[in-house]
């Protein structure tokens, strides 16, 4: 991994109900979400976790890397779920060795494995890590957020500088080499020209999906 420190979460601006347990795992859409970190590579102005604890109403501000085990634990039988689905409050690929590892369990169980990421994975890991994935993740949703490297910059705040926004559509690229479905995803900021952002994922080879705001998962 890279030497650069990702941003740790601060304290929340709204803090969660005083008795709502962190969680590791959450449900959404009987769909199993998996929070493992809630630190990332980039501090996005919009992102939920510098507005609140709360994600439809679970408390995701772990304040520890929950291990392997704990993780496993707290899946149980996937084939209980649609799909697992690697997104927390922070970037999942930060901790690549643990995906790799829960996947290798998730897939045993012919489960499918979703990953939302913000496509740095390839900076924090100083390698294309993404053929280690195939196999292993059924679908990636990469946040493309932005048209271009300065509004990237501007709105997401990459620790990696002005180069990140070329590494996440190199990115991008590398997924639909490797991934069965890849998405490109936006949020709805007003500074962000959404059409021209489509066009990028499809150019790239992903599909392109607009997100709302405060449309989590
Ligand atoms: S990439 Fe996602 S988790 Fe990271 S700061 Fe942006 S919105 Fe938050």
């Amino acid at each position: 991994m890279s030497d650069k420190k990702p941003y740790k979460l601060g304290k929340c601006l709204k803090d969660a109900a005083p008795d709502a347990k962190p969680l590791i795992t959450y449900e959404i859409r009987n769909s199993l979400y998996l929070n493992i970190t809630t630190e990332c590579t980039n501090a996005c102005y919009f992102c939920v976790r510098f507005q609140t604890d709360l994600v439809k109403g679970y408390n995701l501000h772990i304040d520890y890397q929950p291990t392997l085990e704990e993780i496993l634990k707290a899946i149980g039988d996937p084939t209980r779920y649609r799909s697992i689905v690697f997104c927390g409050y922070g970037e999942p690929t930060l901790r690549l060795d643990i995906i790799k590892a829960v996947c290798q369990f998730v897939k045993q169980h012919g489960s499918y494995v979703r990953l939302v990421t913000n496509g740095h994975g390839n900076l924090i890991h100083g390698r294309n890590i993404v053929p280690e994935l195939k196999g292993l993740v059924d679908m990636v949703d990469v946040s493309l957020n932005a048209e271009n490297a300065e509004l990237y910059e501007k709105i997401c705040h990459p620790l990696y500088g002005p180069e990140t926004y070329e590494k996440v559509k190199e990115f991008i690229r590398e997924c639909v080499k490797y991934i069965p479905t890849v998405e490109a995803t936006v949020v709805g900021v007003k500074e962000i020209n959404i059409d021209k952002c489509k066009e990028i994922a499809l150019e790239l080879g992903a599909q392109f999906r607009f997100r709302g705001l405060d449309d989590v998962g």
